[in-house]
C-alpha cells in the first residue's frame, strides 16, 4: 500500500490527465492541512449517494436525501420537476457539463437529455455508446400523453466537431423512425464555430447558435 503511487494512479485516469499532471495532483494534496484532506475524504465519501442521475433527463443533480431507495431510480430532478419549462421542447445535449453552459446561457427554457456520449466516426455499435433505450422512452412519454402530442421540436445540440456531427446524423435518422413529421429535429446554428465544444462555448455564443438552429433534413 502505497497511497503516493495509488492516487496518482487514480488521477492518471482522469480526462486529460497525463502521469505528470498526476504527479503534481499527489504533491498538491501533501501540500493541504490534514484538515483540508479529510473535507476531500468526507465529501468523497458521500458524492455518490448524494450526487443522483435523474430517471428523467439523465443529468446528475444534487439530492438532499442520502438514502435513495432502488438505487436512485424514480428520481427526478429540479428541471424535470419545474411545471414553468416548456416541455414541447427537448434539447439533447452529449454530457452534463453541456447543459449546465446551456442553462448558464439563460438562453433556453425547455427540457433535457443527457445522452452520455458522443458517437465517435465509424463506431460500429453506436448503440451501446449513448443511452438510446433511454431517449426513446423520453421521447415517446413526451408524445403519447392523452393523444396530443406536447413534443414540437427536437434540439440537437452537440458540439461543432465531426464526432458531435456524425453524433447528430444519427440521432436524426434515429428520431425520424420514431416520430411524425410535426414534431421538428433541429441542429444547432453555426454561431457556434467549428470545431468548438459546447462546453467551452461563452452564453452569447450559444444563445446566437440556439437562435439560429436550423431544422435537420
Ligand atoms: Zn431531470
Amino acid at each position: 500500500m502505497d497511497p503516493f503511487n495509488n492516487l496518482e494512479e487514480i488521477f492518471r485516469r482522469f480526462p486529460g490527465i497525463g502521469p505528470r499532471q498526476a504527479k503534481r495532483f499527489v504533491y498538491h494534496l501533501l501540500s493541504l492541512e490534514q484538515s483540508d484532506l479529510e473535507s476531500i475524504n468526507e465529501n468523497l465519501s458521500v458524492l455518490k449517494k448524494t450526487t443522483v442521475r435523474c430517471s428523467v433527463c439523465q443529468r446528475f443533480f444534487f439530492n438532499r436525501i442520502e438514502s435513495l431507495p432502488n438505487d436512485g431510480a424514480g428520481i427526478v430532478c429540479n428541471i424535470c420537476k419545474d411545471p414553468n419549462r416548456d416541455a414541447s421542447y427537448l434539447m439533447i445535449v452529449s454530457k452534463d457539463i453541456d447543459l449546465l453552459s446551456v442553462e448558464k446561457s439563460r438562453s433556453y427554457n425547455g427540457m433535457y437529455f443527457v445522452l452520455g456520449n458522443n458517437i465517435p466516426i465509424l463506431e460500429e455499435n453506436p448503440t451501446e455508446r449513448i443511452r438510446q433505450k433511454e431517449l426513446l422512452q423520453r421521447v415517446n412519454s413526451l408524445i403519447n400523453q392523452d393523444n396530443s402530442a406536447i413534443l414540437k421540436e427536437v434540439i440537437i445540440a452537440t458540439s461543432a466537431n465531426p464526432e458531435g456531427d456524425n453524433t447528430a446524423d444519427y440521432l436524426n435518422n434515429l428520431l425520424r423512425g420514431h416520430i411524425n413529421d410535426e414534431v421538428k429535429v433541429t441542429v444547432l446554428g453555426r454561431g457556434l464555430s467549428t470545431g468548438s465544444e459546447l462546453e467551452y462555448s461563452d452564453s452569447d455564443t450559444i444563445k446566437s447558435a440556439l437562435m439560429n438552429r436550423k431544422v435537420v433534413k
